[in-house]
């Protein structure tokens, strides 16, 4: 993807085509824990943005969008990782368990406040005179409530929205059938799976792990690290189940 924006942001994000009209952008100076994936998919009539980053640094301007085609920014849920730069976008969607949380975007749902304590929150600083006390979510108030089942259409892809709790209890997975790309969220992705945050439950996650363990799909970007494949996404489902309980 090309970078437009000159100065800070140029270098502030890393970004890898995926194929399909799928760009992976992430923050590679943010620490590990909340170095997260910002997928951006080019559609035939709609574009969409999925999840927005820490928002530490504009998004918007890197991320190369038509003036003359809408934009959706759907968040899988409501952590300061996916939705610090949601704001940034006027029309923005997430799961109805979460929905209105996002018009405030209290620390206590997002969860900023561990990211201001987190040592060495940043490798650099995004921008002079920054500092993490400075970091909270701005408010992003939803256009469009999403449930299990529902659709989100582009005009050539067509986005199934998976309830996938645990995690977060408004987590949610986007699946497009048709291809099988599959954009998982924190529902599950490489690496220790978080499930001791405040809002998270442990069977609900289970069941969740269970609902994947069923899922046909290609390829799964997943809200942090790599995409991963059906049978990675598999192992990595039944290695939660079978140390949880
Ligand atoms: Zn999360
Ligand atoms: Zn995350």
């Amino acid at each position: 993807m090309p970078v437009t924006a000159p100065g800070e942001a140029s270098d502030w994000f890393s970004y890898e085509a995926v194929g399909r009209g799928i760009t992976r952008i992430w923050e590679p100076h943010v620490h590990p824990y909340f170095r997260s994936n910002i997928f951006r998919v080019r559609g035939h009539d709609v574009d969409l943005v999925i999840d927005a980053g820490m928002g530490l640094v504009p998004l918007g301007p890197v991320l190369n969008l038509p003036s003359t085609k809408p934009v959706l920014a759907v968040a899988t849920h409501i952590h300061v990782d996916h939705v610090g730069g949601l704001s940034e976008f006027e029309t923005r969607a997430g799961h109805r368990h979460e929905a209105a949380l996002f018009a405030a975007m209290a620390d206590e749902h997002t969860l900023a406040h561990l990211f201001r304590a987190q040592p060495e929150a940043v490798a650099r600083s995004p921008t002079r005179a920054w500092s993490p006390q400075s970091v909270q979510v701005r408010p992003a108030p939803l256009a469009r409530i999403l449930d299990e089942g529902d659709s989100i259409e582009t005009g050539d892809r067509s986005l199934r929205v998976l309830h996938l709790p645990g995690h977060s209890p408004g987590s949610i997975g986007l699946l497009d059938e048709r291809s099988g790309d599959f954009f998982a969220g924190d529902a599950i992705y490489r690496g220790r799976l978080i499930d001791d945050l405040p809002g998270s439950d442990v069977q609900a996650y289970r069941k969740t792990m269970q609902r994947l363990l069923q899922i046909e799909f290609n390829r799964a970007y997943c809200g942090h690290g790599e995409p991963i494949d059906q049978n990675e996404l598999r192992s990595i489902a039944r290695a939660y189940l079978d140390s949880s309980s």
